[in-house]
């Protein structure tokens, strides 16, 4: 890793801030382009990172930077995710696997996808990175200087005032620089969420990620994930409202106990319960953001869209906007800046699938209307028939003109308006549950 750079020394075209998954995507693209890439990482240790259930368009994104599907599981990073489980407390269980016809022609989609180990993953990425010569600094970016709307600089933690013609922001949900700088218009969704998460040793595991609730009743879902990250260990995670921990936590209960009180809710985890110390903790909010694009700056990966864990869409969209931002930098590169059409279409790309995504789970998963209306594994199927779908769209059709991302956008908004509206009338047609049973218990 590079010590800071004086940057009127050592000139550089890009700086990107923040090097997780939509930073690192960006800087290969970039830096394999030609152009000189400085990415400020504050915390290079890159504790906790968390992502490991991937969605069907990851595979082909992460080949595009050298990692395809097969090395990745030669090399014991990955495993087969062939399906999604979502399994009740009763034990009952439903199996959502993508059609048979997304492996057809014109779709020739790979049916199997994959769950990963986001430490040993992030280290492949990362010595990709540097080997495409990308500058990397240890330190914070604290300040953002303007001029009206394009950036100037970054200042840093330690002092630094970094310049270059072009900025990208992809330094995640928690710091969204650039929105915030900016003031950039928000759209958010349910409350916000606290995720509690470890990992067990199994002796072995199935080819899919099983998502374990109570189903239809509580008033909002709470859930826990299963995720195989090696064939001989899997991940466990416990999404909550952030409300429903906090007053758990004002009973007098550890963070540990209420994770162990949900593992012990669900017949498969209750053996795990003897084998886990304090759990990793994570807190959000799922939200998007409008306009992230300016005349020299672009915004990408959960610093613009931060889209609930439940879609696994959060990897596929750091890595899309990470090469999409990088695109929009490399084709207006001697122009100066980005045109604002192309621009804008960035930004209404990222917006209307994040809303898709986060207004979808939300009604048709998360809330009771629809879960207790038609079933929780009938609401599985209305939710991941067009989620999946719609990825599998974007992938092929690659929207990047106005008429290309004009018709996406229709046609994502219509799915959005067409869920709404069930959400609406199973809201009118059925009693509201009181209080979550879940929030009650444990
Ligand atoms: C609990 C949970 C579970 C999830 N599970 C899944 C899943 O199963 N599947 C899936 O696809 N997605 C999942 N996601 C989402 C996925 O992990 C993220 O969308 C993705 O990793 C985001 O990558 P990113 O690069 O945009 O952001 P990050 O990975 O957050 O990277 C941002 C980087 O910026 C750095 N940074 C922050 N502020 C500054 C600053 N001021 N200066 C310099 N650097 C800074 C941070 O240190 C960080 O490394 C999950 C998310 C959560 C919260």
């Amino acid at each position: 890793m590079a010590s800071p750079v004086e940057t009127e020394k050592n000139p550089i075209d890009v700086t990107v801030i923040g090097g997780g998954l939509a930073g690192m995507a960006a800087s290969i693209h970039l830096s394999r382009a030609g152009l000189r890439v400085l990415c400020i990482e504050a915390d290079v240790a890159d504790t906790d990172p968390v992502g490991e259930s991937l969605d069907w368009s990851a595979p082909d994104l992460l080949k595009t930077l050298g990692l395809p599907m097969q090395s990745l599981l030669d090399q014991g990073i990955a495993t087969y995710k062939r399906h999604v489980v979502l399994k009740l407390r009763n034990g009952s269980e439903q199996h959502y696997v993508p059609g048979e016809w997304l492996g057809k022609p014109p779709f020739n989609i790979d049916l199997r996808t994959l769950h990963v180990d986001r430490s040993q993953l992030n280290r492949a990425i990362r010595e990709i990175f540097l080997a495409s010569g990308v500058t990397l600094i240890a330190d914070r970016v604290v300040q953002v200087e303007t001029t009206g709307r394009s950036v100037d600089a970054v200042l840093t933690a330690s002092g630094e005032r970094i310049a270059s013609k072009w900025f990208l922001d992809a330094s995640g949900s928690a710091a969204s620089l650039f929105p915030r700088t900016f003031k950039l218009p928000a759209y958010e969704y349910g409350p916000h969420k606290v995720a509690m998460w470890d990992y067990f040793s199994v002796s072995e595991s199935i080819e899919g990620t099983t998502l374990h609730t109570d189903g239809a009743g509580p008033r909002y879902m709470e859930w826990v994930w299963q995720i195989p990250i090696h064939p001989d260990t899997i991940s466990v995670g416990y999404v909550s409202p952030g409300e429903s921990v906090k007053e758990k936590r004002q009973r007098g209960l550890t963070v540990q106990e209420i994770f162990l009180a949900q593992l012990e809710r669900f017949p498969d985890l209750r053996g795990l319960v003897q084998s886990t110390d304090s759990p990793r903790t994570t807190s959000f909010r799922c939200r998007v953001y409008a306009n992230i694009a300016g005349p020299n700056w672009l915004v990408a990966g959960e610093a613009a869209s931060m889209v609930d864990p439940m879609t696994s869409n959060g990897v596929t969209a750091a890595l899309r906007q990470g090469a999409e931002a990088a695109e929009l930098i490399i084709r207006y590169r001697n122009r100066g800046r980005i045109s604002r059409l192309a621009g804008a279409m960035y930004g209404q790309r990222v917006l209307s699938l994040a809303r898709f995504f986060n207004s979808a789970i939300e009604n048709v998963l998360y809330d009771w209307p629809i879960r207790n209306r038609i079933g929780p594994f009938q609401a599985g199927d209305m939710y991941t028939i067009p989620a999946w779908s719609l990825n599998v769209v974007y992938s092929r059709l690659r929207p990047r003109g106005f008429v290309s991302t004009t018709f996406f956008r229709l046609l994502v908004g219509s799915l959005r308006s067409l869920i709404g509206l069930f959400h609406w009338i199973c809201s009118r047609s059925g009693p509201s549950p009181a209080v979550s049973a879940a929030a009650l218990s444990g």
